[in-house]
């Protein structure tokens, strides 16, 4: 069983290491920007409330984002693992997480955080494209699709940019986020469940780091 959360600041490469994992363990892939990426698409309530926060680079409330977590935790393709993408992403998440992991009684196998220097981050958002029809993530730069225009895992060709990946959000994203980072890091670290991958080697060297670690428990 693996209950894993990864740790890293946006653009670190959550979401292509939770592609990969996802390939290999065939656990669920949880992550709160893509679910309320949908909900926003949705003008569902919660999409709608998020929008304001997401459009600016600011975090979500915890009490929204950890209730979305806590329903989706629910839903039986978890029952076999689950990766936390981009959650928690405060101490307060952290400690609501706790709550919801007891409540539902899945307790976390992992916690992983992956490191990347800050002017790589910056570089690597500007150059993130996305698939529109699978989601799957590529780079101009360090990670694009094998075939041009077609993309890897569905074949489609229809590619976008995130708004929130254009210069003037990324930077308030990555000051908010860098906020949280540490105390986050230090919740698990005295937890004694934390172990760290360098993230700016290869993906696939990183997804090799994280099996590693996953696959000695
Ligand atoms: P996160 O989910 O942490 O925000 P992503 O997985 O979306 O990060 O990756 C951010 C960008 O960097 C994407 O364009 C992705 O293709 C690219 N990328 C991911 N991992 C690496 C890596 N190890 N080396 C270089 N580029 C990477
Ligand atoms: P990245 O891939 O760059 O790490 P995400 O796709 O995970 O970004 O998140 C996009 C946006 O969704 C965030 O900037 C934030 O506004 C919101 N969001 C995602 N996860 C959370 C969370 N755990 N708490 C609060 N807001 C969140
Ligand atoms: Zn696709």
């Amino acid at each position: 069983m693996i209950n894993l959360i990864l740790l890293g600041l946006p653009g670190a490469g959550k979401g292509t290491a939770s592609e990969r994992i996802v390939d290999k363990y065939h656990i669920a892939h949880i992550s709160t920007g893509d679910m309320f990426r949908e909900a926003m698409a949705n003008e569902t309530p919660v999409g709608l409330e998020a929008k304001s926060y997401i459009d600016k680079g600011n975090l979500v409330p915890d009490e929204v984002t950890a209730k979305l977590v806590e329903e989706r935790l629910q839903q039986p393709d978890t029952e076999k693992g689950f990766i936390l993408d981009g959650f928690p992403r405060t101490t307060v998440q952290a400690e609501l997480l706790e709550g919801i992991t007891k409540r539902l009684n899945k307790p976390l196998t992992n916690v992983i955080a992956i490191d990347v220097d800050e002017d790589v981050l910056i570089k690597r958002l500007s150059a993130r494209y996305m698939c529109k029809n699978c989601g799957a993530t590529y780079n101009k730069i360090s990670n694009p699709t094998k075939v041009e225009g077609t993309c890897d895992r569905c074949g489609g060709h229809e590619f976008y940019q995130r708004e929130d990946d254009k210069p003037e959000v990324v930077k308030n994203r990555l000051e908010v986020n860098e906020k949280m980072n540490t105390p986050l890091r230090d919740f698990y670290e005295k937890k004694g469940i934390l172990a760290t991958v360098d993230g700016e080697q290869k993906p696939e060297e990183v997804f090799a780091a994280i099996d590693k670690i996953l696959s000695k428990d």
